[in-house]
């Protein structure tokens, strides 16, 4: 794509990220795509990310280049002790409800002070993050276009609005923590426009309490309910995968036009194309690429990729069964271990696993997961059904054995299991057995046969969807002209 140079010379995009990996990565796309575009771009950063970025990256990465500048608000939590402490989600969400509007709008003042000095244009257009909805008053006070990016499904999305449908029909909360096991999770859900055959324990998890006032419950109501105010919603997602549901959520949006763009790993430019000078990816880990390394000269499909994103935490035990499941499995893997994976303590595997597995494994703490992916060497991908992982694993082609872990990964995972064709889940009381019959199963037996053709066939979906004229592509350009470019 080339950088244009006739109005977008004179539009500035400010992009402002959810501060957690999930949401970068995602936006960090738009923005290129945008700065491929013509558009002067500066990419809203928590200061706390940012300074874990140059650590990761460098500085010089991180000093932005021509026309693509950082700029950094505080995300309004204490301070944290270390780079390895899990993000708390909530935490993160409430903190940036409440604090960052006042910081955000006088970024906003800054950078539209030092136009003047004919630096960079005036701001002209805000992408924001759904989640960050507070950036709306600011932007809507300057008179801006003003899109947010959903960075997860259409299908959650979906799923998170009608949590007001659950409340209102006496469904959640639930009377009593009981129904966690009892089985009151897996009644089926009837009538929900736009999702298909879901149980409760097939919604964004945070409805999985006993707390009238839950804050996640109002947070998640209360912020896609507000993206009816925006002028347009992107979504990192392609027809062919959720055009019904993508329907079901213009419906519920009324006004709000939704452009699909996905998937935005493929649209947006790769490193040697234009805007290669921008960052490639923005990881708050640094990456170990000695994992591609290991992959090179495996035999096709043989490798058993275990990764579980940038937030999950688990128990030292459920470490034990996923680590013996593995072993058991006879299989060669791949298995990325963040510090932070553990509860409370160290991820410390059985010393037993280490001398049984010694040659036929790789643990890393952080890998490309997009290239390892796209390898032909991964067989299958055990995986928490993040979205980007989701998606990433349909461009590479590859099937999943799912274990959500929380939020939209429940989703996420029902769909990917019983929609798309492209995956088996696993209990959230992990067994090593089940584990192993599993990854058997989906290297060997005949469903697993009909998942990789599955999972391939969705590949060339998003290749076809993404390619230049393709469908996004095209939205892409609609939402240029129609959106970012408009004049109030
Ligand atoms: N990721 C990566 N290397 C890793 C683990 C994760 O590059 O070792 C990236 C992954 O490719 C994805 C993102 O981090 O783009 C994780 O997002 P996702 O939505 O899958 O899950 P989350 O971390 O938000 O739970």
């Amino acid at each position: 794509m080339e950088r244009r140079d006739y109005e977008e010379k004179q539009a500035h995009a400010v992009c402002v990220p959810f501060p957690a990996q999930g949401h970068i990565t995602p936006m960090l796309s738009v923005a290129k795509l945008l700065h491929a575009r013509g558009f002067h771009v500066t990419f809203v950063n928590s200061e706390y990310n940012h300074a874990r970025l140059v650590r990761t990256r460098g500085a010089a990465a991180l000093a932005g280049s021509r026309g693509f500048l950082f700029a950094t608000i505080p995300d309004g939590m204490p301070a944290a002790s270390d780079d390895d402490m899990t993000q708390d989600i909530p935490s993160l969400c409430k903190s940036t409800t409440e604090t960052c509007l006042g910081p955000f709008r006088r970024l906003l003042a800054e950078l539209n002070g030092a136009a003047s000095t004919g630096d960079h244009p005036p701001v002209s257009c805000v992408v924001s993050d759904l989640i960050m909805g507070f950036s709306m008053d600011a932007a809507k006070e300057l008179g801006l276009p003003y899109v947010q990016l959903w960075t997860a499904s259409a299908v959650s999305y979906i799923a998170y609005r009608h949590y007001r449908l659950l409340v209102d029909r006496g469904i959640v909360p639930l009377k009593d923590v009981k129904q966690l096991t009892d089985g009151y999770l897996d009644k089926p859900v009837e009538d929900l426009p736009g999702l298909r055959k879901m149980r409760l324990r097939d919604f964004p998890s945070f409805i999985r309490s006993t707390d009238p006032d839950e804050f996640m419950v109002g947070y998640a109501i209360k912020e896609t309910e507000r993206a009816a105010g925006a002028s347009a919603v992107i979504l990192n997602s392609f027809e062919d995968l959720e055009g019904e549901a993508v329907e079901a959520m213009e419906a519920l949006l009324v006004k709000v036009k939704v452009y699909t763009l996905g998937p935005l790993s493929l649209l947006a430019p790769r490193e040697g194309e234009a805007s290669s000078s921008i960052i490639s990816r923005l990881s708050l880990w640094k990456e170990q690429e000695e994992c591609l390394q290991w992959l090179h000269g495996k035999e096709a499909a043989s490798v058993v990729y275990v990764n579980f994103g940038s937030i999950v935490v688990m128990a030292s035990e459920q470490l034990v069964d996923f680590a013996w499941g593995l072993a058991n499995s006879g299989r060669q893997f791949m298995w990325i271990i963040r510090p932070d994976l553990v509860r409370g303590d160290a991820a410390v595997l059985p010393g037993e696993f280490l001398v049984e597995t010694a040659g036929c494994g790789l643990m890393a703490s952080w890998c490309p997961q997009q290239e390892v992916l796209n390898h032909p060497a991964v067989g299958v991908f055990l995986t928490h059904s993040g979205w980007n992982s989701a998606l990433e694993s349909v461009c590479g082609g590859v099937p999943v054995i799912s274990w959500p872990f929380f939020a939209d990964q429940q989703t996420n995972c029902r769909y990917q299991c019983n929609e798309w064709g492209v995956g088996m889940e696993i209990d959230t009381n992990v067994q090593r057995d089940a584990v192993t019959g599993l990854i058997v199963e989906l290297m060997d037996g005949e469903g697993g046969k009909k998942m990789r053709k599955r999972a391939q066939e969705w590949r060339e979906k998003a290749i076809m969807a993404a390619i230049p004229h393709g469908p996004s592509h095209r939205n892409f350009n609609e939402l240029v002209r129609n959106v970012l470019l408009a004049k109030n």
